[in-house]
């Protein structure tokens, strides 16, 4: 389960907020698990929220090291964050940065059906570009996908110090 906020006022619930931030972010850090050992990749991703269901899909080479990994032990962490922007102080400690994320865990699947490959492929571009794509059999057979089923998530904001959102 995931641990409760430190800072509450700054978790975000409202679904509409989450979901502008999962349309922003673009990129996450995938985290996975090597025996005793993390390893964290940045990937592209797209996603579909059904009712507060959250699916995260991403797409790479037929093989490296993530892929290795995940076969072994499909568990894994993720973090986005989008909105970033530092600001300044008169002293040290009233420097920091704004921004708003997503951290969540779930399991990875390696998709090798073409039609759902197909599926996944155009969520991710729609969530990429905004723009409908489609694809053909050669298209998809030059890449793996990846479908995140995430268990859980939860969605942080920082403001600007001195602003209220
Ligand atoms: C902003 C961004 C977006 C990306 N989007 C995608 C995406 O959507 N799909 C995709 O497949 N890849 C994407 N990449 C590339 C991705 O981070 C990996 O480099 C790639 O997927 C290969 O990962 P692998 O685990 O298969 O590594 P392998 O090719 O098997 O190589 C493993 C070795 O290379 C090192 N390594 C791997 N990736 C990186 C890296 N990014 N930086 C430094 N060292 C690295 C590892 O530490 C390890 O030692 C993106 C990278 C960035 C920075």
């Amino acid at each position: 389960m995931m641990r409760g906020m430190t800072k509450r006022e700054r978790q975000v619930t409202d679904q509409e907020e989450i979901l502008k931030i999962l349309d922003k972010c673009k990129i996450l850090h995938l985290g996975l698990v090597d025996g005793d050992e993390p390893y964290v990749v940045p990937m592209n991703y797209g996603y579909t929220m059904e009712g507060d269901k959250l699916t995260l899909y991403m797409h790479c080479a037929t093989k490296g090291y993530k892929l290795d990994l995940m076969r072994v032990n499909p568990k894994v962490f993720f973090e986005m964050e989008c909105d970033v922007q530092g600001f300044e102080g008169n002293v040290a400690c009233q420097y920091g940065t704004v921004y708003q994320s997503i951290m969540g865990r779930g399991r990875a699947e390696i998709v090798e059906d073409v039609e759902r490959k197909k599926e996944m492929l155009t969520l991710f571009m729609k969530s990429q570009t905004g723009r409908d794509f489609t694809f053909t059999d050669i298209m998809v057979s030059a890449v793996t996908l990846v479908k995140i089923d995430v268990s859980e998530y939860t969605a942080k904001r920082r403001p600007m110090p001195g602003t209220y959102v």
